[in-house]
């Protein structure tokens, strides 16, 4: 756990950067958290809505259990108290796609308090983030305005979809720790089952409060950026953020409390409406709803569902693998990755230390820059566990060396062959036998006499030269170790 600052020099001093996220993640439900109506994504306009959805009269809300267990189970992800009562809350304001005129929430009392989540830097270094609370509230419809010239059109399918906000505390100091937060979250989730984390199709949203201080002093007026939906978008907004402020304050103006929008094709944030103090929403208890009362077996029966969860298994790959901090954070905190590597494991002939680092090394290194290169998600990886294993044991067992390794990782991802196949057809496997490499040293020494009076008169630089013409004549399929130990020997005066 460390603590280290991330100043920004401006032209008058350092500032600090804070950062507190309201992250909204769609509640993974066949049903709403009122309504039995279905949460499928894509269907057409207002074919998945109840008479609650639509806000009709009368209709009476029916709490999910469902959703109040996924809840649960996110609280405890987030090492969070868990309430014992909450209360659901109706939160007031005209929209044209709330027909209700409210919508539900929960304000004073959540369903869960104060817990934290831990995240890595690349750096090396972890921090935790507070997490204030979570809170399960309705979503809203969606408003079309490109339908028609005149006209809004509006689409309930979203209606009364249960949403967790969860919010932090603001413990975010830079870019990189909040899209290390909300990487890490969504990992968890997605872990979780509770949430699909598919920010492109809205499951999972932030707003973004930045704000500026000095050094040491209290927080500054923050700005407020609605609904960012993807990690990539939350940098370039917070980027923007800080220097639209830094001008702002460092010119002795002041920063407004304000809502501000993401422009993505201009990479700027721009104001939406002026913050909510002044908004009245006038809470208060849904009468429609009793408080939401969980007892201890209730509780215990949920927690017992829980599987490992990422920072148990980062715990247990630092204990049980050696892995470092930061291997171990990136192995285990997507569900993915995860089953990746611990499949991988199970093929590598002998998994110690030394193997599994090199394993990790390779899902890190080149797995995940291929996956990268082509956008693809590792569970489409062209590369399987198997394969990528079986590799490792190539090298671990010196059949052949790291650097063939990468010609041929890059010739499994281009086919899908496995590692064996290739190695067999082109030849590939690693030249170990002294007398061989000898007979190739001394032809290289022959033919270069003069350099090797100039080594051997204390030009010690030549020795890589020797290297490489070794390695030239044998393809590169020439033991380093070996080639390196006899050419010591050979080039004794
Ligand atoms: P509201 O409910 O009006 O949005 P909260 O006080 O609940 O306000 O805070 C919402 C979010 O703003 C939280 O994530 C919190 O960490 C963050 N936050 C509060 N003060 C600041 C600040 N000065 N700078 C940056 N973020 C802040
Ligand atoms: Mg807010």
């Amino acid at each position: 756990m460390s603590e280290k600052n991330n100043y920004i020099q401006g032209e008058t001093g350092p500032w600090e950067v804070v950062i507190g996220l309201e992250v909204h993640a769609q509640v993974t439900s066949k049903a709403k958290l009122f309504s039995g109506a279905s949460t499928a994504f894509g269907g057409d306009p207002n074919t998945q809505v109840s008479f609650i959805d639509a806000g009709f009269p009368g209709m009476l809300p029916v709490i999910n259990d469902f959703c109040i267990e996924q809840a649960i189970k996110t609280g405890f992800g987030l090492n969070a108290q868990i309430n014992k009562t909450s209360i659901f809350d109706r939160k007031n304001y005209f929209y044209a796609d709330l027909p209700q005129g409210y919508q539900i929430s929960q304000h004073l009392y959540p369903i869960v308090g104060r817990g934290y989540l831990e995240i890595e830097l690349e750096d090396g270094t972890v921090k935790r983030i507070n997490i204030t609370r979570l809170h399960l509230e309705q979503d809203a419809g969606k408003s079309i305005h490109d339908q028609h010239p005149s006209k809004t059109y509006i689409d309930l399918n979203r209606s009364g979809i249960a949403l967790m906000e969860i919010v932090s505390e603001p413990d975010i100091r830079s870019v990189e720790e909040a899209q290390a937060y909300i990487k890490k979250l969504r990992g968890l989730l997605r872990y979780l089952g509770t949430c699909d984390g598919n920010m492109e199709q809205g499951s999972l949203r932030a707003d973004v409060n930045v704000s500026l201080r000095r050094p040491g002093e209290d927080y500054g007026t923050r700005a407020e950026i609605k609904n960012v939906n993807s990690v990539r978008f939350m940098g370039q907004a917070i980027t923007y953020e800080i220097q639209r402020q830094m001008e702002i304050l460092e010119n002795g103006g002041q920063v407004d409390q304000e809502t501000r929008l993401f422009d993505a094709s201009k990479g700027i944030t721009r104001s939406m409406r002026n913050k909510e103090d002044a908004h009245d929403y006038r809470y208060f208890p849904d009468p429609d709803l009793p408080p939401l009362v969980l007892s201890d077996e209730e509780i215990e029966r949920i927690r017992a569902m829980l599987p490992e969860l990422p920072d148990a298994k980062k715990a247990r790959f630092i204990r049980d693998y050696q892995l470092s901090a930061y291997d171990a954070g990136v192995l285990s905190s997507e569900l993915e990755t995860v089953s990746y590597f611990e499949t991988a494991l199970t093929y590598l002939k002998e998994a110690n230390e030394k193997s599994i680092k090199q394993l990790a090394n390779w899902i890190i290194g080149e797995l995940f820059a291929a996956l990268n290169r082509d956008s693809l998600l590792i569970e489409a990886s062209k590369v399987s566990p198997q394969s990528l294993a079986e590799l490792i044991n190539f090298i671990y067992e010196g059949t052949i060396s790291g650097r063939l390794a990468k010609d041929i990782f890059a010739e499994m991802w281009e086919t899908g062959e496995y590692p064996d196949k290739i190695i067999n057809t082109k030849g590939l496997i690693q030249v170990s036998d002294e007398g061989t490499i000898a007979t190739v040293i001394e032809k290289i020494l022959s033919e270069n006499q003069d350099k090797v009076t100039e080594y051997q008169s204390g030009k010690d630089k030549l020795f890589g030269f020797f290297v490489g013409q070794v390695m030239k004549m044998m393809q590169g399929k020439g033991n380093p170790a070996i080639i390196n130990k006899i050419l010591l020997e050979k080039l004794k005066p």
